[in-house]
């Protein structure tokens, strides 16, 4: 076996057993098409290999917000528990063992606070810290493909994961790009929105190597509003005791907690799209209860 396949042989296992669900690997070559001010090399220069892992939320995080009653574990463990703690964890001993083998590799947590400061290197378009979209690393280290949503679906978990990575000056086997469909353009993440923040058609492209992968326009301003729980027609959490211009107490504990604030926790873009590719046989994680049991709640309006 060369050395660059032990290598990723190794750093494979290596990530399974420390609790990654999802692994693939890269060549920097895929980010060819990418927007300069998004490309692996405005992060490390010497990128050859951009390794994407893929940790699992847990579902039933999702299916108690689903069921209506509680948002706690979805905070906690598919936000902060996953971004601060997990991926830093098992990012850094992948880190750590391409370090052993002589090779440096850069760990890219979530989330970004982009090109932030003045630049400072003339073959670098713009200044510190570069960005890239951990949901195109997943696409092109093979783990999956965009929806309409916009949202990285892997074949295993759906919209059921978040996406981080590892630059490396090491050169490692490539994992084939996924060339499968698991978005079957129902359109159940449009519908359930209840920000309307997606367009209904593909209309954004990107291409690696031979493959075109797509999404809908998403109108990131209108979601976030719905996402933090803004909108007292879409929260739970606003019970009238607020204050003239305040916000829930609940969206201050959650910030304060947790770091982290979700309370659509993904009614379209997430949980509709999950019940749609499980209840549909799209997905290969089976469960024996189906993720929306019964009609959904809707709050009544004030
Ligand atoms: S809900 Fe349907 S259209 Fe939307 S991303 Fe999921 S599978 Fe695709
Ligand atoms: S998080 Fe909620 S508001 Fe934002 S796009 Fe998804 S479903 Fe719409």
């Amino acid at each position: 076996m060369n050395e660059s396949l032990s290598l990723t042989e190794d750093l494979r296992t290596l990530a399974l057993a420390e609790g990654a669900d999802l692994i693939g690997f890269a060549p920097v070559s895929r980010f060819a098409e990418a927007p300069p001010e998004n490309h692996p090399t405005t992060i490390f220069p010497s990128t050859r290999t951009a390794i994407a892992i893929g940790l699992a939320q847990p579902r039933g995080a999702l299916k108690a917000v689903e069921e209506g009653c509680f948002w706690q574990a979805y905070n906690c463990d598919s936000y902060w528990y996953l971004n601060e703690v997990e991926a830093p964890r098992i990012l850094r001993r992948l880190v750590m063992r391409l370090e052993e083998h002589g090779y440096d590799g850069v760990p890219i947590h979530n989330p970004f606070h982009p090109h932030s400061g003045r630049q400072i290197r003339e073959d670098q378009p713009f200044g510190p810290d570069g960005m890239i979209s951990l949901r195109v690393l997943g696409v092109a280290a093979g783990l999956g493909e965009l929806g309409v949503s916009k949202m990285f679906l892997s074949p295993q978990f759906g919209p059921r994961q978040r996406i981080f990575g590892v630059l490396t000056n090491a050169e490692l086997e490539p994992t084939p790009l996924f060339k499968g469909q698991v978005c079957d353009n129902c359109l159940a993440c449009v519908r359930n929105c209840e920000a309307a923040a997606m367009g209904t058609d593909r209309t954004v492209k990107l291409r690696i190597e031979d493959v075109e992968y797509s999404h809908a326009p998403l109108d990131c301003q209108a979601c976030g509003v719905v996402h933090r729980g803004d909108d007292p027609r879409y929260s739970p959490f606003w019970n009238g005791s607020e204050k003239e211009g305040e916000k829930p107490s609940y969206n201050k504990f959650c910030q304060d907690r947790f770091r982290h604030l979700s309370i659509c926790v993904g009614r379209g873009c997430l949980r509709s799209c999950l019940d749609h590719l499980e209840k549909s046989g799209r997905l290969e994680k089976k469960f024996k209860s189906p993720f929306a049991e019964r009609k959904r709640w809707k709050l009544e309006s004030k």
